[in-house]
């Protein structure tokens, strides 16, 4: 690097942190903000405009290491607190995030560039799993089941299962947090969190927030990496024998590297994948209030979502209609920017990789017969990552974007004549997050919820998650639920005591 160009570097990265009061440049192990064993370094940038954020640890293994032995060893006094002791903690970290709010939104803008409004929607849905695992953690129950023998007691409880590893992606990089560390926390249980390399200051600064709110040393630690370290400190996060789960939210193809080295020690996996969600509209839907919820589910956090619709399959009758109503709105709410600029709506992508795979995707489409509704390119007049908001009909199955996970502001929309062809299009993919279903006719409705294979469906709506419902796939969408109490109970096992001889 030469010295005009360090010399820049250093000067954005001074004018982005006096704005930035959660900034936190260190790692988080055993309570203490260290540097990595290496003393190496990576920057974190801003994908708006390209400036470095921070330099942060570029840690390894040796590090992981030691996180997951401190996690280890806080586990030895965590796992026996009382119930209402973790719920206190976990409300007060709730407090404290709350109150903390706007910082935590605005270093989600700077390092993931979504726009404010939907950084600070992300900080209200992050704090929720706070909230609602303080009150899971003291329903945790067990059982008492009637024993076949008339001396004998069959007593279940539940019991933490250890450390818990987490990895976590950059597109909801508060949520994803919460969401494992307070079912985790409320189970009894400790871990070692892996942000993403794009996203790790908003997991330092949550954290940084869990110390003031009184979460004690060692419960949570933060392990900080570039991708180029990521797999050498996620072979220890998952093989390390006082590792019990290797909770993860990303890619599928990352997930079944870490589920086989979970398989070496048979550990637990949560495992929270890729999606490719059909949003079917049939003919007796309310087709406003469908494009209405088609905005949310497409373009929230630019099309950067797993719970995003890929696909839109919408019933011949009201095609036309559908796609010109969806293209109006399209181009009266999509304002494309950086993600503090007030009015903005659509923010960058995440990075160069994700503009090549959407570029790639809708090329190829053209290429062979896709037609361009509205955008269809790189803004390059705002920017090399700003993609425009873009609709694709007469898309067909020999185009790669017909079966692909999208992860960007695409719609593609298909048409079909029967609700068995809409069912037989929509299940005809290897993932099973979520699916979207838009009629009028309950008896459909019925049918939809129970023979799409999906791990979780809307009815009449385009968002789904919060902190009450289980959250998770099935088929190669994932293992486990997150939210709820099963998200809790994920981190525990069952144990089994008989108490015998009752009778002497
Ligand atoms: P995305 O495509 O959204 O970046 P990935 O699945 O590639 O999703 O990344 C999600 C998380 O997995 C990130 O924290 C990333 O650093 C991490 N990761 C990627 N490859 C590995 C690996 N081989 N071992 C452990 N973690 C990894």
């Amino acid at each position: 690097m030469n010295f005009v160009r360090l010399g820049l570097l250093k000067r954005s990265l001074n004018m982005e942190c006096r704005n930035l009061h959660l900034l936190k440049k260190l790692a988080y192990i055993n309570g203490e903000w260290v540097n990595a064993n290496s003393n190496s370094v990576f920057p974190v940038i801003n994908p708006a405009d390209d400036k470095v954020i921070a330099e942060i640890p570029d840690m390894d293994a040796t590090d992981a290491k030691i996180a997951v032995d401190a996690a280890t060893n806080a586990f030895k006094t965590w796992k026996d607190t009382s119930a209402k002791e973790r719920s206190s903690i976990l409300r007060k970290w709730f407090d404290v995030c709350q109150k903390n709010s706007d910082h935590l939104a605005d270093i989600i803008t700077a390092e993931a560039g979504k726009p404010l409004g939907e950084s600070k929607g992300e900080v209200a849905y992050g704090n929720s799993f706070l909230e609602w695992f303080a009150d899971t953690a003291r329903h945790i129950n067990g059982e008492v089941i009637p024993s076949p023998w008339p001396n004998k007691q069959i007593i279940v409880t539940r019991q933490p299962l250890g450390v818990v590893s987490i990895i976590t992606p950059w597109n909801f990089p508060f949520a994803m947090i919460t969401r494992k560390v307070g079912a985790l926390m409320a189970a009894g249980c400790t871990c070692v969190i892996k942000p993403a390399e794009d996203t790790p200051l908003t997991a330092l600064a949550a954290v940084q927030l869990a110390e003031e709110a009184g979460v004690p040393k060692g419960v949570i630690n933060v392990i900080t990496s570039s991708r180029k370290n990521a797999p050498a400190v996620g072979k220890v996060l998952c093989e390390d024998p006082n590792v019990g789960c290797i909770s993860f939210t990303g890619s599928t193809h990352v997930g079944k590297i870490l589920y086989g080295m979970a398989a070496k020690g048979i550990k637990r996996v949560a495992l929270e994948l890729g999606g490719n969600a059909p949003f079917i509209v049939f003919s007796s839907a309310d087709i406003s209030h469908a494009v209405e919820q088609a905005m949310l589910a497409k373009f929230r956090n630019n099309g950067q979502a797993c719970v995003g619709a890929n696909r839109f399959l919408i019933h011949e009758e009201m095609f036309d209609k559908f796609v010109d109503c969806f293209k109006y709105k399209i181009s009266q709410k999509c304002i494309l920017g950086p993600g503090h600029k007030e009015g903005v709506t659509c923010g960058p992508l995440i990075n160069m990789e994700q503009i090549k795979k959407v570029s790639g995707l809708v090329n190829d489409a053209v290429k062979k017969g896709a037609k361009v509704m509205i955008g269809g390119q790189v803004a390059k007049d705002i920017g090399e990552k700003f993609y425009e908001s873009t609709v694709l009909v007469d898309v067909k199955p020999d185009m790669e974007i017909y079966g692909e996970e999208i992860f960007g502001p695409v719609a593609v929309c298909l048409k079909f004549k029967t609700e068995n062809e809409a069912l037989e299009i929509a299940n005809s993919t290897r993932s099973g997050l979520a699916a979207y279903v838009f009629t009028s006719d309950l008896g459909q409705a019925f049918r939809m919820s129970r023979q799409l294979e999906f791990g979780m469906v809307a009815i009449n709506d385009g968002v789904l998650s919060a902190a009450e419902p289980p959250f998770g796939g099935i088929k190669e969408s994932g293992i486990g639920r997150e939210g709820s109490k099963h998200g809790a109970e994920e981190y525990t096992d069952l144990k089994y005591t008989l108490f015998s001889a009752l009778d002497k």
